[in-house]
Formats: C-alpha cells, structure tokens, sequence
C-alpha cells in the first residue's frame, strides 16, 4: 500500500469521528510523507494546524495507523508549507493531474469529472419520518431530472445527511443516464474560491463555462455564499443561465432560504420557487436502523442492547452516531475491549459535541487566542492592536453568549475596560455576525473548539 493509500484510509476514519469544520480545517491539506523505522511523518499546512493535530489527534491518528500497519511506533509531525485553497482549486480547473498531487487524499474515491463520492448512494441512505420529503423529493428527481422539481433545496442541521443525499442524487444520475446527464458536485466554498480565482486572473470565462455546461449542478452548504456579492451574482446567473434550459440545480444550506440573512432578494425568491424539503433529528428507530446498517455493511458484530443504548444516548447528528459506533468497534476489536454501558459513555464523551461540560472563561479565552494566533497576555491586556482588539471583541462576544457573563465582569477580564467597552463589542459582533457569513464562520468554528476542549 502507498503512503497516499494509507493516508486516505486514515483520513477516512477520522473524519467520521471529528467534525467537519474541524476535519477540514486542520486535516483536510494533510498528507503521510514518510514512513521509516516504525516512525510515521505527517506534513501540515501550518504551525498552528501542526499543534492542533499533534495535541488533538495524535492518539487517534497513531490508532489508526497501527490498525494498518502494527510497526508503528510513532508520529513525527512537520509543516509543509504548502499553498492556499485558493490556488490548488484553481489549478484544479485547468489541469486535473496538478490538482490530483496536490490533494492526494479522498481522491480516490471522488470522481475528479463530477467532483462525486461513489460512497454516497440512495441504496445506503436510511429513509425515516425525518427526512422522507427530502428524500422523495431527491428520488423524484433522479426520475425526471430538471423538470419536477427545481431547483430542489434541501436544508438541516450538521451531519443529518444533506451531503448524502444530494451526492447520491448526482450518482444515481451518473449511473442511470450514462453520459448523456452530466452532474458535477461542487462545495459553495469551492463556488466562492473558483469565483474570486477567475476574478483575479482574468479567467472568469473558464468559470463561467465550467459552471454552466452542466446538466446537474449540486451546491453543497450555500449559506457560505450569503454576503459575497460578487459570487452571489455569479451564481444568480448561472443559475438562471441553468434554469432556462431546464438543467436540474440541488442546493443544500444549513437553514431555509428566507433564514439566510445576508442572501440576496433575487436568489432568495429563484430558491423559493423550486421545491423545498427538510432534514430534521432522525428518531429513535431510525438510529437505531442507521446503526444495524452500518453493523452489517461492515460485517462487524455488537449485541442489540449496545446498539439500542448507542441510539439512546446519541441523538443529534448521524455523523457522530456513526463516529461512536466506529471507535467502539475499534476498542472492541482491535483492542479486544469489553464493551460496556459505561465503556460506551466514555466513548460518547469523547466524540460527540452534546453532552454538557463545564466551559469557563479561560477556555473560551484560550480557543480565541489559538484559533487568532495570538499571545493570551496580549488578548486580555491592553493592546490595541488591530490584530487584537477583533479577536478580543470577539471573546467579549462569546463569554457573553456562551456563560452569560456580566458587562463589567467581561470588561475587567478583558483589558481592565469598563462595562461600556463589553456591551458596544457583544453588540457589534453580533450585529456583524448576520451581515459577514466569513466572521459568522469563524466564530462558529471558535465555537466547536471551546464546545471539543
Ligand atoms: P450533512 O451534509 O447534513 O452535514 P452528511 O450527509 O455528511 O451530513 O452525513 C453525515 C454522515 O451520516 C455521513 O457519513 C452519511 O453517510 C451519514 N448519513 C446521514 N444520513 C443518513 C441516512 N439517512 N442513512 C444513512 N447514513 C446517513
Ligand atoms: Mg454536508
């Protein structure tokens, strides 16, 4: 096996056990350089990615390795020094065979035409009372691409199975037409990306005619685009350019169209003209359906009281249903662990983001000052730097939101200000919050850290 295989394995099992943000924020440009003496080199963008792994993942990623190879002994971790997203995507559209030895991982499982997972089908996807429209509504689709229903919008929280779905939309579509129905797949980030590497190169044509010689588009997480007016016109006419000759347009966001602040009017009502469906918290049954299949899938064996006790205690979110139910297996078989109630709650603990902790102040002062690369003595002193005083408004922000805080309380433990200073920040990072989706983002991604510490 190469290092790239290897590595993709590895990164496969961990994405189904952190979340999102976090697996691309600080995984996604990895890659295993190096394998000698027992010894595994992994290569990270940055220094701060690089701490963060190293601190976080290390147990999991050397677990993972082992499983693969009982050599290894340890990780080395080094920054690569590699270049922006930006850059990689853009050599992605005009030389495939660039984007493929910069972005080694996950590839091999994605069709570099239609950007699609082959992992993603309607057969695996579990149908309960949560997601049954948007699933009839996908299905339907794939029937009569382009003219039931369009565009097909489909919304719910984190890891309730919108990627999925859609994704299996565009195989099913890929398998039953052929090449006669082209989809291509494709993140909003990746939307914005294209868009502001053809703006600043003089290319926007090649985005342009990527975009709009297809028959399906699929656009995953558009809420990202809400607020960057330049993607946002480029997509409203691409859009339209689509729509007029009946190409089939699926969209996914975390919210329905008329909860997305920052989106335009025009794209707003294009949204609400097609069919809308939600994915909302799977129920009992289903979990417990979407466990046993994964059991099966994976010819792997865990007694019915265990899975119904997973399914109890997991609730919010398939993708960390799955997560827990993957490292139990783990611990039970390569570790030969007995798996118990309590084994299984500890498991649950480590995973997943719903069970309460105690925050305090410090940690979320702390996941600021890591997530913003700057000095902690220098966020709650007196500085005024521009590069302190946001992050410092921001964990104003978030000791208020997230403790309910005092004013003066929150001034005095951020630069010795007085309680006006902590009101005008709350006040202003929440107002900018639901007119910058980028800040929005980040905040967010704050967040899942202080929640994960
Ligand atoms: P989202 O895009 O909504 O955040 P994903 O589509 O990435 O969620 O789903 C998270 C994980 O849960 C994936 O591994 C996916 O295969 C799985 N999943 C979600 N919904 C279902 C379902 N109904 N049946 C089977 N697996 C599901
Ligand atoms: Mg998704």
């Amino acid at each position: 096996m190469g290092l790239d295989e290897i590595w993709q394995i590895v990164l496969g099992e961990i994405e189904l056990q952190v979340s999102k943000p976090n697996f691309l924020t600080w995984l996604k440009n990895s890659r295993l350089v190096e394998k000698k003496d027992g010894v595994a080199l992994v290569s990270l963008p940055n220094n701060f990615a690089k701490e963060w792994v190293k601190n976080k993942y290390h147990k999991l990623i050397l677990g993972s390795l082992r499983n693969l190879d009982a050599s290894t002994k340890n990780i080395d971790y080094l920054v690569s020094g590699q270049q922006g997203a930006v850059v990689n995507l853009a050599s992605g559209i005009i030389n495939n065979q660039t984007r493929l030895v910069q972005e080694p991982l996950m590839e091999s499982k994605i069709d570099l035409e239609t950007n699609l997972n082959s992992r993603y089908t309607l057969k695996t996807f579990i149908v309960g009372s949560s997601n049954e429209l948007a699933f009839a509504a996908a299905s339907a689709v794939v029937k009569k691409v382009g003219s039931k229903y369009n565009p097909l919008y489909i919304y719910g929280g984190v890891g309730l199975g919108k990627t999925h779905l859609m994704q299996a939309v565009g195989n099913e579509i890929k398998k039953n037409y052929q090449e006669k129905i082209k989809p291509l797949y494709i993140t909003s980030e990746k939307f914005i990306n294209d868009v502001v590497w053809g703006i600043r190169n003089k290319r926007m044509e090649d985005i342009k005619n990527k975009y709009r010689n297809v028959d399906v588009l699929i656009i995953d997480d558009i809420q990202f685009i809400g607020g960057k007016e330049a993607c946002e016109t480029e997509f409203f006419h691409t859009f339209n350019a689509l729509y007029e000759q009946n190409k089939q347009i699926i969209i996914s966001s975390d919210k329905p169209p008329r909860s997305i602040p920052t989106l335009e009017e025009r794209l707003r009502s294009r949204f609400e003209g097609g069919m809308i469906a939600d994915i909302t918290y799977p129920n009992y049954e289903m979990r417990v359906a979407i466990l046993r299949n994964k059991l099966q899938e994976n010819n792997w064996e865990l007694g019915e009281e265990l899975v119904n006790y997973i399914a109890n205690k997991v609730q919010r979110n398939i993708r960390e249903l799955e997560g827990v139910l993957n490292r139990i297996i783990f611990y039970k078989d390569t570790k030969n662990e007995k798996i118990t109630a309590k084994k299984i709650e500890e498991v649950i603990n480590e995973t997943t983001q719903n069970s309460p902790k105690n925050i305090n102040p410090n940690d979320i002062i702390k996941s600021v000052a890591d997530f913003f690369e700057v000095p902690i003595n220098e966020l709650i002193g007196r500085v005024r730097k521009k590069e302190i005083v946001e992050p410092r408004q921001i964990a104003m922000y978030l000791l208020r939101e997230i403790l309910n805080l005092s004013y003066p309380f929150i001034g005095e433990k951020l630069g010795k200000k007085d309680h006006t200073t902590a009101i005008h920040a709350c006040s202003k990072i929440s107002r900018e919050i639901t007119q910058n989706s980028f800040l929005n983002q980040r905040i967010m991604l704050i967040k899942e850290q202080i929640y994960k510490s």
